[in-house]
């Protein structure tokens, strides 16, 4: 889709959009399954990028302590834990630019995941900047997905971070795809983009080749000691415009709610299930940010009747 047709879509009256969201998204995705994501920090703070939304960043003072890579036996059992809890995908983060083939730092996340691969888990992993050799190895040792998001629109992208660039980003997916291993790409509403800028980058997203597998969509966590720390939350209609826009762009992505859900309310996440979101990321930390609570997470999916993706078996692929 290009930029006209996204934003024929996006500026329907909601219902309009939301229905036609709705359809396609029960076509390819038939039932209703909510897969439930695991995030785990495992090489937190004191990164050498300057995102302006990022606690984690050696940039700002956040208050976030900067600690060393999890050792493989800490991270196994944070992974047994969200499996024990129901998580079918397990997600490990590095607060890195990026990382090299031949590091010690390398071969201790490889050794990690061949470990957590064992658990019958889709594996995804987001360490920043990776080229072909890098992204060969971690397919080898069991990575299903990479995380790399493009986060806003390309003209925006140097309002937010001037560490590195938009084509940078682009050249890690390219490797990525290279190698086999799916893509987790997606983006943060919330930073001051405009929408136009959202929509810009649902462009640049739906036209990778493949489509990204799973797209997440973080309503910023403004974080105290960042520059987007005075951030107003975007307004909930405007997030569910989004999502239904994602998923006519990109029936088969796994759309993801992810980062900010503690801002939203109940009834304003069921409109974003309803309009075509069928992950969440789970478990009570999110990085360095509070996510909701499990048991606060299985009830709103059971008070709408969503069912929840189940870990004992294959999990769902789209039609
Ligand atoms: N360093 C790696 C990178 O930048 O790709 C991986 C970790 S980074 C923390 C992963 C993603 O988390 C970012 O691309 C961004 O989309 C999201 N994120 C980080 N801080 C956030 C915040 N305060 N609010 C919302 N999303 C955030
Ligand atoms: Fe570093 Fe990633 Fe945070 Fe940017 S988003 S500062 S690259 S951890």
């Amino acid at each position: 889709m290009d930029f006209s047709e996204l934003k024929r879509l996006y500026d329907q009256p909601l219902f309009d959009l939301i229905s036609q969201s709705r359809e396609t998204h029960l076509r390819h995705w038939r039932g209703e399954q909510v897969q439930r994501c695991s995030l785990l920090s495992i090489k937190t703070g004191g990164c050498s990028e300057d995102c302006a939304y990022c606690a984690q960043s050696a940039h700002y003072s956040t208050g976030v302590e900067r600690e060393d890579l999890m050792p493989v036996d800490e991270i196994m059992r944070a992974a047994q834990r969200a499996r024990a809890q129901g998580a079918t995908r397990f997600c490990m983060g590095a607060a890195w630019r990026g990382v090299r083939d031949g590091t010690p730092k390398f071969e201790q996340v490889l050794e990690t995941i061949r470990e957590v691969s064992q658990l019958g888990m889709e594996v995804c992993v987001t360490l920043g900047q990776i080229g072909m050799r890098e992204a060969r190895k971690l397919k080898e040792a069991g990575v299903t997905a990479y995380n790399h998001n493009i986060d806003t629109s390309p003209e925006f992208y140097s309002e937010i971070v001037t560490t590195h660039t938009f084509r940078d980003r682009l050249n890690t997916i390219a490797a990525v795809q290279e190698s086999g291993i799916s893509v987790c790409c997606g983006g943060i509403v919330g930073l001051g983009e405009t929408p136009h800028d959202r929509l810009r980058m649902i462009e640049v997203l739906c036209n990778l080749v493949p489509a990204p597998e799973s797209v997440p969509i973080n309503c910023l966590m403004a974080m105290p000691g960042t520059p987007l720390a005075d951030q107003p939350p975007i307004d909930i209609f405007d997030l569910v415009r989004l999502v239904a826009v994602t998923r006519l762009a990109m029936p088969k992505a796994r759309v993801r709610l992810a980062a900010g859900r503690t801002r939203l309310s109940r009834e304003g996440q069921a409109l974003c299930f309803f309009a075509g979101a069928n992950s969440i990321f789970y478990g009570e930390k999110l990085l360095t940010a509070q996510n909701p609570a499990t048991d606060a997470d299985v009830a709103l999916l059971r008070a709408i009747g969503l069912s929840i993706e189940p870990n004992d078996r294959p999990v769902a692929v789209p039609t």
